[in-house]
């Protein structure tokens, strides 16, 4: 499958050296843990999620009496997808049933976050759905242009107006349009400066009363895009931009071109924001609804 495919690297980096230590070692003691506890940090599973993980399989080991590391390794799957799993209410994504659904994008530049609203608004388009973009990223240099070339792909129009103008001018004007053009799905990117964290979230707060203004129940979704390559970095800006901006959910792109995927274990644990979709690759179809079982067998299975 896509998951499959796309997370070779981190299963070969991961899981290769995870089922070679469980095969290797014929005892579990303090040098196993030592070792496992060094794999899993060297994926980006994060010290802190490493360390709970290991006294959780410590405990297990303890309670069932287990000698064996072949015992133990579907122990470990059954405790990462646990760790991966959310809540019912967090699957899939929230939609508005009376009219518009809006879902923004936030994510500091270059992370994906064009690439994804392309993908997204192909995906929304498969399922017979209206979709309308919104231009919101006024400050980058070649953003609305960007946007429009994955507009013409996927066959959606862009709502622009001229580089430098006010984001939230655009999202009235996305807005008023897609009421008019009855519209089901309106995807608004934003911009992903960072020089000016301050600014930055000014204007999203901005963004989000003229929005409200139009449509109460919107935002539906925010979501913010992590680059899964960055491994750690990831973690932190998934904390930074969390707080303050209303973010609902995730999207980690590349996670086809790394070994770091345990990133994707380490945020969904040490954040309560659900991961919504993972990005496999650069192509339209390469956006992967999340799903805790499916990506842990991708890895394990
Ligand atoms: P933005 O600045 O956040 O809008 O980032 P872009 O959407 O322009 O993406 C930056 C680069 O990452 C582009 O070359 C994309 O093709 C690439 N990219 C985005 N998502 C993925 C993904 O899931 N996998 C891979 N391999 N590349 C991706």
């Amino acid at each position: 499958s896509k998951f499959r495919e796309g997370l070779t690297k981190t299963r070969d980096a991961l899981v290769g050296k995870v089922g070679e230590l469980f095969s290797r070692r014929k005892k579990i003691d303090e040098e196993f843990f030592e070792e496992l506890e060094e794999i899993l940090i060297g994926a980006d599973v994060g010290v802190n999620t490493v360390m709970e993980l290991i006294d959780e399989l410590r405990a297990e080991v303890k309670k069932r009496k287990i000698e064996e590391p072949a015992e133990l390794q579907p122990i470990l799957s059954e405790k990462l997808v646990e760790m991966l799993r959310g809540s019912d209410d967090e699957v899939g994504m929230k939609e508005n049933p009376n009219g518009i659904t809006v879902i923004l994008f936030v994510g500091v530049n270059g992370v994906g976050k064009t690439t994804t609203i392309g993908k997204l608004a192909w995906r929304y388009k498969q399922q017979g759905k209206n979709v309308l973009l919104a231009a919101g990223d006024t400050f980058r240099a070649g953003a609305i242009e960007q946007l429009e070339v994955w507009g013409q792909r996927v066959g959606v129009d862009v709502i622009k107006q001229e580089s430098g103008s006010d984001p939230a001018a655009v999202m009235f004007d996305a807005v008023q349009e897609a009421k008019r053009r009855n519209v089901d799905v309106l995807i608004c990117d934003t911009a992903g400066r960072l020089q000016n964290k301050h600014n930055l979230m000014e204007e999203l707060a901005k963004i989000h009363r003229v929005i409200q203004r139009e449509i109460p129940s919107a935002p539906h979704e925010t979501l913010l895009v992590l680059d899964a390559t960055t491994g750690q970095n990831a973690l932190q800006q998934a904390k930074l931009f969390g707080e303050k901006s209303g973010v609902t959910g995730l999207v980690l792109t590349k996670l086809d071109g790394t070994a770091k995927g345990g990133i994707v274990i380490a945020i969904r644990n040490e954040l309560s924001l659900p991961v919504k979709f993972v990005g496999l690759g650069e192509q339209m179809d390469d956006l992967q609804q999340f799903d805790a079982d499916q990506f842990v067998h991708a890895l394990f299975a």
